[in-house]
């Protein structure tokens, strides 16, 4: 069994035709999913998602690229929420200076009400960080210090020295379909170095296909082809990445 650990099940390209997409990921042993918010337009429709598949669970966070948008949605905001509808995790949040769509100041305040919230509920935190991997380290240590903040750094693609830090604050660590680029060969060994029980996949769908597919809408099934490369760079089988992968979502989300 396979969880896609982060997908954006509420694009159009993926939401229009759900059913099909479900059908596909399930033929391919993708049992669960987690649907990940970026807008508060994408909850609207996150939350007709997990009401209708018992398979999908839901986050709710304000992307960093959209911060600037919602600068009133604080951790209150967010502990509210929780009050009404079921989420098992709080984002994405995070930072990504490659792009800089929001102002770095404007990003740093969100990540930080979004690890608040989620370390007053006792949630993991979904973490997206591009180009700014010591802010990034310094805001999770630091937020993280007195609470038991738990950390899940999606797509990672970050240095070896990340890797470790990430690692010492106990976080857990995703990766997507970039791991199959033919580029990828520096990531590859990064990757080798982080334990197996602290690793966990993920499309990050409608984005980042894996090759065979790259170029195209990704979808959840397409994550087969990340298990298998990861199988080759860890040298250990598919069932195997698989039942870690699986066992590390359960363990980190609480599902039990
Ligand atoms: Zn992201
Ligand atoms: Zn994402």
């Amino acid at each position: 069994m396979i969880i896609d650990s982060h997908c954006h099940l509420d694009y159009s390209n993926l939401y229009d035709q759900l059913d099909d997409v479900i059908k596909r990921a399930e033929l391919n042993k993708v049992k669960y999913l987690l649907t990940i918010c970026t807008t508060l337009q994408s909850f609207e429709r996150i939350k007709l998602i997990i009401h209708k598949y018992k398979n999908i669970y839901g986050t709710f966070g304000i992307h960093p690229h959209e911060s600037k948008k919602f600068t009133n949605i604080d951790s209150s905001f967010i502990l509210d929420l929780k009050k009404k509808y079921k989420k098992i995790g709080i984002g994405e949040t995070g930072l990504d200076f490659y792009y800089n769509y929001s102002e770095k100041r404007v990003q740093k305040k969100s990540f930080i009400e979004h690890i608040r919230a989620a370390s007053e509920l006792n949630i993991p935190i979904i973490v997206h960080s591009r180009d700014a991997e010591i802010d990034t380290y310094e805001i999770l240590k630091s937020e993280g210090k007195n609470s038991n903040l738990k950390v899940l750094l999606h797509c990672f693609t970050g240095s070896k020295e990340f890797a470790k830090k990430l690692l010492d604050l106990n976080c857990y660590i995703s990766i997507s379909g970039i791991i199959t680029f033919k580029n990828s060969t520096e990531l590859a060994d990064t990757v080798s170095s982080i334990p197996i029980d602290k690793l966990l996949v993920e499309t990050d769908s409608p984005y980042l296909a894996p090759l065979p597919h790259r170029g195209k809408f990704n979808e959840p099934s397409y994550i087969v082809h990340t298990i298998e490369k990861l199988s080759q760079i860890m040298n250990v089988s598919r069932e195997h990445v698989m039942i870690n992968t699986t066992n590390n979502f359960r363990k980190l989300f609480d599902l039990n």
